[in-house]
């Protein structure tokens, strides 16, 4: 956060106008923020226009800003991976163990394979949650120093 001097309230460090009243606001600390691509700002944005990570006003956006806030293809590509790659490695280690806890019980609760669609919807849903939240939780690590385990 960078707080405005003029009014006091508190902004994201990837702005350098404050969004209450408009005054330039101090340059952060140098660090990621600085190095964050147009692609990400504009998610950044798009992300504090619903309201920040738990996006109250999400419905308010269009379809089109809902995709943009949502999609990440190296998300979707990579996984565990691109968490891994953007220096989210709890997220990652928790992505990898809640798989494989699913592949391990379904593989020693039905040997016989009777659990594998279960399994793969279970997975599916695991690889989407964190595909869906990868941009909201880039958020949360860079802006809100929050890198947790989920
Ligand atoms: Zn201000």
């Amino acid at each position: 956060m960078s707080t405005c001097q003029h009014c006091g309230i508190g902004n994201s460090p990837i702005r350098s106008l404050c969004t209450t009243c408009g005054s330039a606001l101090p340059k952060p600390a140098a660090g990621m923020e600085a190095d964050l691509s147009a692609l990400w700002r504009i998610r950044f944005d798009l992300i504090e226009k619903a309201g920040g990570p738990t996006r109250p006003r999400f419905k308010q956006l269009s379809l089109g800003e809902r995709f943009r806030l949502g999609f990440n293809l190296w998300a979707l590509l990579l996984g565990p991976l691109y968490y891994l790659a953007k220096g989210m490695w709890r997220k990652a280690i928790t992505m990898v163990v809640l798989t494989l806890s699913v592949v391990v019980l379904s593989g020693t609760l039905a040997p016989d394979g009777s659990l594998v669609f279960l399994e793969n919807m279970l997975t599916t849903m695991i690889s989407f949650w964190f595909f869906l939240n990868a941009n909201v939780n880039y958020y949360r690590k860079v802006v809100l120093d929050d890198n947790g385990w989920w």
